[in-house]
């Protein structure tokens, strides 16, 4: 890389998310780093929409089955399927909570420091209200969804497609 792009701070994401990785696009559209930690950082951060010139906001995801979507900026893919906040909270109890905690003993026990300990609390935190704040959109995704099913019989599945398969099966 020729000129290095400004280093990204997780906390100037929080300003301007979408300038920030725009900035760190290769040609192809794929989100690159000025190093491998950062471009973890940036995949993490990314919120799979872009800008264009005018400030509209456009989806980066595809359905290649219907049923996924997968971004082509991050690459990554998830599920359509919009789960219980139960459901949610059972999902991070049952997969990333056990190693969180696990972490949080062990930096502590192991004198890791104080940032490697903030670290790992406020991941904890973050995860444990992960459940509520994904029901927020939950919630609002289906209400529009029900909102958009009254007004149109057919056609414009615009709504549809803009959220990228967030639709109940
Ligand atoms: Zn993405």
């Amino acid at each position: 890389m020729k000129d290095k792009k400004k280093p990204y701070k997780i906390d100037s994401a929080s300003k301007n998310i979408m300038g920030v990785i725009q900035d760190h696009l290769t040609k192809h559209g794929k989100i690159k780093g000025n190093n491998k930690r950062e471009t973890l950082i940036l995949l993490g951060a990314c919120i799979h929409h872009t800008q264009n010139s005018k400030g509209k906001l456009k989806p980066t995801v595809w359905n290649p089955d219907g049923r996924t979507c997968k971004c082509r900026m991050c690459k990554y893919e998830w599920g359509g399927e919009i789960l219980t906040k139960d459901k949610m909270k059972k999902e991070i109890e049952e997969t990333i909570l056990p190693f969180v905690n696990q972490y949080k003993y062990l930096a502590v026990a192991s004198n890791a420091g104080a940032e490697a300990v903030k670290y790992g609390s406020e991941l904890g935190s973050m995860l444990m209200v992960f459940p509520n704040n994904y029901n927020k959109i939950a919630k609002v995704v289906k209400k529009k969804e029900s909102v958009k099913k009254k007004k149109s019989s057919g056609g414009g599945d615009k709504y549809n497609s803009s959220l990228g398969g967030w639709r109940r099966h």
